[in-house]
């Protein structure tokens, strides 16, 4: 008997990863959506949970295979919730991660209100049209740095201070972040909902 698929609504080989391996214990296989020439779709929603049905729903539309999408970005209180939905393009279209970083100091340059945290948005939908799609939220709590320390990671993680080991997220190594962060926390939400669906 061939495994069940579904598509991960996604290019990015690392979060192909961690999701082949959650869904390897129901006999799922997981296909990102690049490798059936899909094109990813413009985010055009306003909160994260909008954005990741958005991606799901064409995801699952354009395969014809249920869908798994994720939705993650840093909320900073202080700046009414940005950068948010926009996390990965703060500066610009084209922004790296270090231009949002530096615009992110720059911008609270100052400020003593600096709690923030990272917020992941899981959403599985059987079919496009599926009106009951299962939704998974993870949020990390901390603070934002006034100045950058650690390698490893991505994004902000250079300036967001976990209060668990006051250190940045990228002094953490990956498996102390795997076991804290918003997308660790998410997941484990999501896995329990998944637990009677491939029965
Ligand atoms: P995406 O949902 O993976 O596209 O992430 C959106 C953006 O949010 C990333 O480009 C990062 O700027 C930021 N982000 C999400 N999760 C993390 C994290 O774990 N560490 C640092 N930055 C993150």
């Amino acid at each position: 008997m061939t495994n069940k698929r579904i598509v991960l609504a996604s290019g990015n080989q690392g979060k192909l990863r961690e999701f082949s391996q959650l869904f390897s214990q129901w006999s799922v296989d997981v296909v990102s959506q690049s490798q059936l020439n899909i094109d990813s779709v413009p985010e055009t929603g306003t909160t994260f949970v909008e954005n990741a049905i958005i991606k799901a729903r064409h995801a699952a539309a354009e395969s014809g295979l249920p869908a798994l999408s994720d939705d993650s970005g840093l909320v900073v209180n202080a700046l009414s919730g940005a950068p948010g939905i926009y996390s990965s393009r703060y500066a610009g279209e084209n922004a790296s991660d270090a231009d949002n970083i530096t615009k992110l100091l720059q911008v609270l340059e100052g400020n003593e209100q600096r709690a923030a945290h990272f917020q992941c948005v899981l959403v599985y939908m059987r079919s496009a049209d599926d009106p009951v799609p299962l939704i998974a939220q993870g949020q990390w709590h901390g603070h934002i740095a006034t100045c950058q320390s650690g390698s490893d990671g991505f994004g902000y993680d250079p300036v967001f201070i976990c209060p668990e080991y006051h250190c940045s997220a990228a002094e953490l190594t990956k498996d102390v972040k795997n076991t804290l962060s918003h997308r660790a926390k998410a997941l484990e939400l999501l896995t329990q909902q998944m637990a009677n669906l491939f029965d």
